[in-house]
């Protein structure tokens, strides 16, 4: 930490501060002490100023004191703080603060006096033009054309990049919040969004459960509203939304079925905000309002576990909540597997285990890549950005040890201890090591004999997977293998009844010698250079650069150029970047698609295209 010399007083009391320390932060990523001082509560206000590309206002938070320190620490990346006040006295006054150096993946601790007696702090900052949370998008970036667009992708820790906030998922606030925009533009955000047709510029949010920071987000831009039942609606660019409301018309379903299982949906409304394509992930479960990718509007329904699994979280992530990104396996594992008895309860065992199998297949292509340690469910980051995290392994590894857990103790045993420990941590964050206590006391204790610690410890805490784990196989799957191994010899593909799922099992299980005669007669027969399911159409493209196929590189193009999930995007740099011709084409693309991608697919596609060690 840096000082100036005037503040040689300040600097006094940190070290006070430093010492009244009574605990270690539990959170390696952030420089939060709730312990001293917490934050319970946040009022927003923020212009959203397009032509900067900047949020500019101020953020005010209640104070919760748990020791005599007079520091508040918060996280800050990237922001310019114009200004500091403490509420005592029945008034506002301005009060110091510093900031710490900069670490590459944490920002910059934020430091702020603020005395003994103030209950309110209030910090006036704006933000960078290259905020990590946050991206701009010109009206020619937008479908519309006509109107700029915005919006906030705050986890893990990028809500510090739009406020200056205790950035740790142990933290749990309630937010107020108001916003301006431009006329015409509608601004929403995690909170009450209303439905009305008013776009004066002026907009008043409430979230009165509390959530953790990472889960406070905004959008804002040309927005229609189309409503799917008295408690869902679609908030999107005009373009899509009856395309989306069609889509997704099962979500009312989805939240009866999951209700059924785990208990009552507590966050009021479930919205659903269909972002530009260039949105880097394929949802997040903002409470009360899901962002969306548009990749998953296929037109034929067969990509909305998406929905599912954002719905999931309303229950496993948003509800009971990992207390760090070490512990991200609670939230994302318990998460894959509400999603898949959601998809299972709607459509059917069968189309649950081909999904099961399709994240089964790419957890193993994963385990492949990844150094062992980045295989432990309860993972050891160190200070590595958490960004690092998001691998299929607390994914799909977490949702293997609950199945396994499930087959283990019978489902009906399952769900019920499934559903006590969503009410008994509704709205709390928990680690793993609480977990493993909770589940040490009311599964594995009361029925002894089953599941022995060893085995928990054996999926937590160990590498790779167990050899007892699950290993989903469909027979819908062992079906199209067989078409596959006729096909190869010259038969005919019978491919009327397939899912999206079976043509993407298909064209992942190609031999990697397929002819390039096979190639192009798969392509005459079922159109696949210019299919327009984003999966399928993925899929078919990452084997045309292994194989070679020129007659698909136009579309490679364009799809490179019109979607920016990076899930979608990144493997087919990865392959690209894997021959020198294919490298310098990719990097031309690359350039011309830059500006649509969000920051956070720039950096994981600009390190395998540009930093090839
Ligand atoms: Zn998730």
């Amino acid at each position: 930490m840096l000082f100036s010399k005037q503040w040689f007083l300040f600097i006094a009391m940190a070290i006070v501060g430093l010492f009244s320390s009574t605990a270690a932060a539990e959170d390696a990523h952030s420089y939060a002490r709730l312990d001293e001082v917490s934050t319970p509560h946040l009022e927003l206000d923020l212009a959203i100023d397009f032509d900067r590309k900047q949020l500019r206002g101020f953020a005010e938070y209640t104070l919760q004191r748990h020791s005599n320190s007079n520091l508040l620490y918060l996280d800050s990346s990237q922001l310019t703080i114009d200004k500091a006040e403490i509420w005592q006295h029945d008034q506002w006054q301005p009060t110091k603060f510093s900031l710490g150096d900069v670490h590459p993946s944490l920002g910059q601790e934020l430091i702020v006096d603020i005395g003994s007696t103030a209950t309110k702090v209030r910090i006036h900052y704006h933000t960078a033009t290259t905020a990590s949370g946050l991206q701009w998008l010109t009206p020619a970036q937008t479908a519309g054309k006509k109107h700029p667009f915005m919006f906030s992708q705050s986890q893990p820790i990028h809500s510090r990049s739009w406020i200056p906030i205790q950035d740790t998922p142990a933290l749990r606030l309630t937010y107020n919040a108001r916003l301006t925009t431009p006329a015409g533009l509608l601004a929403v955000m995690s909170a009450d969004n209303s439905l009305s047709d008013n776009r004066d510029g002026e907009y008043f949010f409430s979230m009165p459960q509390a959530i953790p920071p990472y889960l406070i987000a905004i959008a804002a831009g040309d927005l229609a509203i189309q409503a799917i039942s008295d408690k869902v609606a679609v908030f999107a660019e005009q373009y899509i939304v009856d395309q989306a409301a069609w889509e997704f018309a099962d979500t009312p379903a989805m939240i009866e079925a999951t209700e059924a299982m785990y208990g009552p949906y507590r966050w009021d409304r479930y919205d659903l905000l269909i972002l530009p394509p260039s949105f880097p992930f394929g949802g997040m479960e903002n409470p009360r309002l899901s962002f969306i990718t548009p990749t998953v509007v296929s037109g034929d329904r067969s990509l909305i576990n998406l929905i599912a699994h954002e719905l999931a979280h309303s229950w496993s992530g948003n509800l009971v909540t990992n207390a760090s990104w070490r512990d991200l396996w609670i939230n994302e594992g318990f998460t894959s597997y509400v999603e898949n008895r959601i998809m299972e309860a709607l459509f059917g065992t069968e189309r649950a285990v081909m999904e099961q199998a399709l994240g089964y297949q790419d957890l193993l292509a994963n385990l492949e890549l990844l150094e062992p340690n980045d295989t432990i469910l309860n993972i050891d980051l160190g200070t590595r950005h958490p960004d690092d995290v998001f691998s299929q392994v607390p994914y799909v590894k977490g949702q293997l040890f609950l199945m396994y857990l499930e087959e283990q103790f019978g489902r009906e045993t399952f769900d019920k201890f499934l559903r006590q420990y969503f009410d008994d941590f509704a709205f709390q964050s928990i680690s793993t090591a609480q977990f493993k206590a909770y589940l040490q006391r009311e599964l594995l204790a009361k029925h002894p004999q089953v599941v022995s610690m060893d085995k928990i410890n054996e999926w937590i805490h160990q590498p790779g997977l167990p050899e007892d784990a699950p290993k989903p196989q469909s027979d819908a799957f062992a079906k199209v293998e067989q078409q596959m191994n006729r096909w190869l010899k010259g038969g005919a593909l019978q491919t009327d009844s397939w899912t999206t799922h079976e043509w993407l099992h298909f064209i992942n299980n190609l031999p990697l010698d397929i002819s390039a005669d096979n190639m192009a007669r798969l392509d005459r027969e079922f159109n696949l250079t210019s299919i327009q399911n984003s999966e399928i159409a993925h899929a078919w493209l990452k084997l045309s650069i292994i194989k070679k196929y020129e007659p698909a590189r136009d579309r490679l193009r364009s799809y490179l150029l019109t979607i920016g999930r990076n899930k979608l995007v990144s493997p087919l740099y990865r392959e690209l970047a894997k021959t020198p011709d294919n490298l310098k084409w990719a990097r031309a693309v690359y350039e011309q698609a830059k500006p649509g991608y969000h920051p956070l697919t720039q950096t994981v596609n600009e390190a395998l295209l540009y930093n090839k060690d």
